[in-house]
């Protein structure tokens, strides 16, 4: 614990040492291009993400089209209504009829969430909703308080924070808080910050706003300059114990913070992020697999945690090493996280050694004789083409096959 900010609450609400995941794959995620979900794959990630362990689902935008809402009302059915499930968060504007939106949509949950917003920075007050600062404190307090009449758990979302005036964002805070929000998420919604200064932020609104140590801080940010999982740690580390975040880092423009970054950072680094959560880390790359699926796009081969190259080992000192001891190149492995096993590389460069390692994982359990003959075929075919995927080694295998175990 840094010695510049204060030690954080071991008492009540939030669990001071937890780290609640709040999933936001189905509502931010799902409105950038190319990530457009109908009903039954939204269902469908819905339940895998639950298997995740998230604490909070963000089924979508109840307000947005009707199929949003139907959609966000079977989640609330099929996955939140056992009493382990993720909370089912549904976002509104904090406008009357998107509350009353929201709050239809999560009916059948065990636990439901209304998520409002209002943009609090001058920028948006004037170009976006052509109000005053007063205004928006009204509208704040009126739809917070209203949002509580429907739901326990009301969450509010001052858009813009980090471009928000900081004394601004203060007085945003105590009206919200007062109006019975149970958690306050800043978001950097514009991909703006560095780590420092949102950590800064947050240190700042906890020591200036009363009451703040009853609810849960939250944060919510984009990657526009890359940034978006190194501003949640540093969110983190300023006390915050709710993350907003999406699988494979999808969201607006370039996208929210990765859940799978986060969640991989708070276990690798451990001693110097003490936090508990409830993500179950070997559900990571399935998770991350089915998205892709659904949507138009994967992830980049070099994506940390869930890309292809995220745990392949190309040299062939590396490789000799990996099977040594993952250790000696690995921070984590693959098998932690969910990836079925470490890719090495197979070349012209490996030898008869990774070769065989990987046919038995691929179920090729081969005689010594047929792993000469198969070792034969791949270095002939190595010295025509750069990289052997493993769709290759069934042309390799077989004359071996009819042989062989398949796993
Ligand atoms: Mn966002």
């Amino acid at each position: 614990m840094s010695a510049t900010h204060p030690p954080i609450p071991r008492e009540g609400p939030p669990q001071a040492d937890r780290v609640l995941f709040f999933d936001t794959t189905l509502r931010d995620g799902e409105q950038s291009p190319g990530c457009v979900m109908y009903g039954p794959e939204k269902l469908r990630m819905a339940h895998q993400i639950a298997a995740l362990g998230v604490d909070i689902l963000e089924a979508g935008f109840a307000i947005a089209s009707e199929g949003d809402s139907e959609s966000i009302r079977t989640i609330a059915r099929e996955v939140g209504s056992a009493p382990r499930s993720p909370v089912i968060a549904s976002l509104a504007r904090a406008k009357r009829e998107d509350i009353e939106a929201a709050a239809r949509s999560i009916e059948p949950a065990a636990r439901g969430r209304i998520h409002t917003f209002l943009s609090t920075s001058d920028l948006h007050l004037a170009a976006k909703l052509n109000i005053t600062r007063e205004q928006a404190l009204d509208q704040i307090g009126a739809m917070v308080a209203l949002a509580c009449t429907y739901a326990d758990d009301v969450e509010f979302s001052p858009e813009d924070a980090t471009r928000t005036d900081p004394y601004f964002l203060v007085r945003v805070c105590e009206v919200a808080i007062q109006a019975g929000a149970t958690t306050l998420n800043l978001p950097d919604t514009v991909g703006y910050c560095i780590p420092q200064g949102y950590g800064d932020m947050f240190r700042m609104v906890r020591e200036r706003v009363p009451g703040i140590e009853n609810i849960v801080l939250s944060a919510h940010c984009h990657d526009d300059l890359g940034l978006a999982v190194a501003n949640t740690i540093a969110a983190i580390q300023a006390g915050v114990r709710q993350v907003e975040c999406a699988i494979n880092g999808i969201g607006e423009r370039a996208g929210n913070a990765a859940l799978e970054e986060i969640a991989a950072i708070l276990v690798t680094r451990r001693d110097q992020l003490p936090y508990e959560h409830h993500i179950d880390m070997k559900q990571l790359y399935p998770t991350s697999q089915m998205l892709a699926e659904c949507i138009s796009f994967g992830t980049a081969p070099n994506k940390a945690i869930v890309g292809k190259n995220a745990f392949a080992h190309a040299a062939g000192i590396h490789q000799h090493g990996v099977m040594a001891n993952p250790l000696t190149y690995e921070i984590m492995t693959p098998e932690s996280v969910g990836v079925p096993s470490n890719s090495l590389v197979l070349g012209k460069h490996s030898g008869r050694r990774a070769l065989e390692h990987r046919l038995v994982e691929l179920g090729h359990a081969l005689t010594h004789a047929q792993l000469d003959a198969v070792y034969r075929r791949f270095i002939e075919l190595a010295d025509r083409k750069k990289t052997i995927y493993d769709q290759d080694f069934i042309g390799l295998l077989k004359p071996e096959r009819s042989a062989t175990a398949t796993a």
